[in-house]
């Protein structure tokens, strides 16, 4: 018997099966949900601030103030969603979220003003094939703009910890995998892909090359003939390391004295199909 391969890749699961291919086939081939984070919410709360920030404000007005008072309306809104109501914030706990959220803004601020921003999107959905097995690669690009030259820059906002200079590589890789949808979707290589870390704050930038677009590709093809393999080989090992302290899945880990076999049945739903989520065909008119 073989599990059945997902349906595609994306930047978070590429990145997972290089840390560990059990965490990896736990999230994306068993659909395993992990515990609500408490970290993963305000991730999501702040991005949301920024995004109704972005698009609500126009360029001239966008203050700190226009940012905190987006920040109380994605909370309003994220409050009763099904994660936060998972989590079930009050009192000196919803003041903290809130307290950290309001500085992870402020420091937003210090690293680029958001008034320069000409934002074409956010949160944008793109999906292309790639190879003779026309594998499916997608992502979700947080924000995408032009620079005062008219080329698209990617930006990615990041609320946890900045990674150490071994990881910041594989953090990277994740922006320029953006980047390499973005050529094969729009035509068009972004002249720059940044990571915002909000919490020290720091911004990491690079420039995607045809080395570092072409590698993506071929590192994108590599991992999927491994994911095929251990699908077929049913061969998803624990990598233990300190990833480990923010994964949800230590009950069924045989490196943390979890059991795999104590995976819940209803848990192994079919692979991903077609999610119904058109990818969002952006015309950018030339010299736009
Ligand atoms: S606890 Fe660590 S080794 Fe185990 S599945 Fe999670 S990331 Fe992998």
């Amino acid at each position: 018997m073989s599990l059945q391969l997902p349906a595609s890749l994306t930047p978070s699961k590429v990145s997972a099966f290089k840390e560990c291919a059990l965490a990896f086939r736990l999230s994306a081939i068993d659909k395993l949900p992990e515990p609500p984070s408490l970290q993963a919410f305000k991730g999501t709360v702040v991005h949301r601030a920024l995004e109704l920030l972005m698009w609500e404000e126009p360029q001239g007005s966008r203050s700190l103030e226009a940012a905190m008072s987006r920040l109380e309306r994605a909370l309003d809104e994220l409050l009763v969603s099904e994660e936060g109501l998972a989590l079930g914030l009050e009192g000196q706990a919803l003041l903290d979220l809130r307290a950290d959220a309001a500085e992870l803004v402020r420091n937003y601020f210090v690293l680029e003003d958001p008034d320069q921003v000409t934002v074409l999107g956010t949160e944008l959905r793109l999906q292309v094939e790639v190879g003779e097995s026309r594998l499916r690669l997608r992502g979700i690009i947080d924000r995408l703009e032009l620079d005062a030259h008219g080329d698209l820059v990617v930006t990615d906002y990041k609320t946890g910890r900045a990674p150490g200079l071994s990881q910041e590589g594989l953090r990277l890789g994740g922006v320029h995998f953006y980047a390499f949808l973005c050529e094969q979707f729009l035509g068009r290589r972004p002249a720059r892909v940044q990571l915002l870390h909000l919490r020290e704050p720091i911004a990491i930038c690079s420039t995607p090359s045809d080395q570092s677009i072409h590698g993506l590709e071929r590192q994108a093809l590599a991992i999927w003939a491994a994911v095929k393999r251990a699908c077929s080989e049913e061969d998803f090992r624990p990598r233990p390391g300190s990833h480990c302290s923010w994964c949800g899945y230590h009950a069924y880990c045989p490196a943390q004295g979890g059991d795999l076999s104590q995976l819940p049945v209803a848990s192994r739903r079919p692979a991903e199909g077609h999610d119904g989520q058109a990818a969002l065909a952006l015309s950018l008119q030339a010299g736009a």
